[in-house]
């Protein structure tokens, strides 16, 4: 099975997609719609995100195994440490191997319920990201990847901690990092430069998700944690109409990509939400070539 990290080095731009586990039997179609219309464009990988509950986790097993034998895609599951023990990791780890996934996003996750609540460990789990990208790493052959964050994560104390955390993940063995929403091309060149200055060539991808509507907007600031500036809410508050605030939500996404894949990102990680209308638009503006290897 090819690697996230094979595929992102391939010598030219690429794009990957996130998806969620899909709830019900109308979210399912949605979703394997949007992943078949995806298919055709190849790209890099496709990632499943991993829930807080058992059947939500249940079904990120069976969605990522799907991938793997239905479609021609390079499948990436993710895992977070949340209410795991290290013997309930090592389980699903083993699920992932036995469905053929040999690419892993290792998370520490958020406290179930309230994501600002107090982070509390499993009694025999694991308390850090970097704990699991080494747990990972020693079950077998996995490619592994972990979160960063432009504005700092939430609970880091600073920029210069948060970078330390950063590099702890790579040290543990983390191939590629994927960042958290950002508004502005500096935002996430910022943090690159951040990783650069600590000697790491890691590839880093930036996360990209359209704002279509108010609700993506508004998502976009809480998945951030950063409110949105100024140029960005004069481009988009006059759209009272939601097409012309979808226009100008997709022009955005394609000029902040342009300027990143200008400084020389070697991918773009799009946020699909389980849809794929505007990633795909956004793509193919940008002319984003085949990733085959
Ligand atoms: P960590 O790297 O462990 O960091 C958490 C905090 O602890 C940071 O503030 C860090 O600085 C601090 N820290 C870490 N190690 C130490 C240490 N040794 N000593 C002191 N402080 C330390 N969540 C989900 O539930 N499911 C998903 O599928 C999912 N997918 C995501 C995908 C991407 C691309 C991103 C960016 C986030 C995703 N998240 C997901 C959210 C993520 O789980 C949360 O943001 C979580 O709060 C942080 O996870 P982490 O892996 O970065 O944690």
């Amino acid at each position: 099975m090819t690697s996230v990290v094979q595929r992102i080095r391939v010598g030219r731009p690429v794009f990957s997609v996130e998806f969620m586990p899909p709830r019900d039997h109308a979210d399912e179609q949605r979703l394997w719609n949007a992943i078949r219309e995806l298919e055709g464009l190849d790209p890099a990988f496709v990632s499943v995100t991993y829930g807080a509950g058992g059947s939500s986790r249940d079904r990120t097993i069976r969605t990522t195994g799907r991938v793997a034998r239905e479609t021609t895609l390079v499948p990436m599951a993710h895992l977070t440490a949340v209410d795991h023990s290290v013997a309930e990791l090592r389980n699903v780890i083993g699920w992932y191997a036995a469905l053929g996934i040999r690419n892993i996003l290792a998370l520490r996750g958020d406290p179930p319920g309230d994501p600002n609540g107090e982070w509390v460990a499993h009694p025999d789990g694991l308390n850090y990201a970097n704990e699991l990208v080494r747990l990972v790493r020693d079950l077998g052959d996995f490619c592994v990847g972990v979160a960063a964050f432009p504005y700092g994560h939430s609970r880091s104390a600073d920029m210069d901690s948060d970078t330390d955390n950063l590099i702890r993940k790579f040290d543990a063995g983390a191939d590629f990092a994927i960042a958290q929403l950002f508004f502005e091309p500096e935002d996430f060149l910022r943090l690159r430069d951040r990783v650069a200055a600590r000697g790491c060539e890691a590839p880093l991808l930036p996360g990209i998700m359209p704002i279509t509507t108010r609700k993506t907007l508004a998502k976009t600031i809480e998945l951030s944690g950063a409110q949105a500036p100024s140029r960005i809410v004069d481009l988009l508050d006059p759209h009272t109409d939601p097409k012309g605030f979808r226009a100008a939500g997709i022009d955005l996404a394609t000029e902040v990509s342009e300027r990143l894949l200008a400084e020389g990102v070697q991918g773009l990680h799009f946020y699909t939400f389980n849809r794929s209308k505007a990633t795909k638009e956004v793509v193919s503006r940008l002319n984003l070539v085949p990733a085959r290897t």
